[in-house]
């Protein structure tokens, strides 16, 4: 039986950090759904069809991963697809108490699919979607950051070409 995995996330934009993850995730399981969570709560500067385009386009390369979007309950979406796992990245403590907690609570949802946590490279550890944002609003360079192809559309969004 194929192994799925789902790596969830704003991914507004996807970074080389989420990338790492998604490529570490995609080297274990026979299959990753990369998906872009819906969640109204936040006010995010990328639809989330312009977020699926960028993920699909820096993930060409990999072949086990599909690029998805979905509103509602992640174990219900997770359960739906077959999976056997969340994948979620670890970058600081920080990043600790809040995975604990949603772990937990899915876990309570549904106990079968198990959560892995991916520690982060250190050379992505500070890295956020919403620093590169913050970053590329005020023209910073962000090419060790981002692949080209959200670099480019960072510029695209904010006029700094
Ligand atoms: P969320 O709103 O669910 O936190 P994000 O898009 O911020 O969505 O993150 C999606 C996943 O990617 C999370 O598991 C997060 O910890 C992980 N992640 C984000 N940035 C990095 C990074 N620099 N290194 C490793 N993992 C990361």
């Amino acid at each position: 039986m194929s192994k799925i995995a789902v790596v969830p996330g704003s991914f507004d934009p996807i970074t080389n950090g989420h990338l790492d993850i998604i490529m570490r995730g995609a080297s274990i399981f026979d299959e990753v759904f990369v998906v872009v969570l819906n969640n109204s709560s936040k006010n995010p500067l990328f639809s989330v069809e312009e977020r699926m385009k960028l993920i699909k386009d820096v993930t060409s390369h990999l072949p086990n991963v599909k690029v998805d979007t979905f509103s509602g309950l992640l174990m219900d979406y997770a359960k739906n697809v077959g999976a056997s796992a969340i994948i979620r990245g670890l970058r600081a403590v920080s990043d600790f108490e809040y995975e604990m907690q949603i772990t937990s609570m899915n876990r309570v949802l549904n106990d079968e699919i198990e959560t892995f946590f991916i520690m982060t490279k250190n050379q992505y550890s500070f890295l956020s979607s919403s620093i590169v944002k913050e970053v590329a609003k005020y023209g910073g360079k962000i090419e060790e950051l981002v692949p080209p192809q959200v670099e480019a559309a960072l510029k695209l969004k904010y006029n700094n070409d």
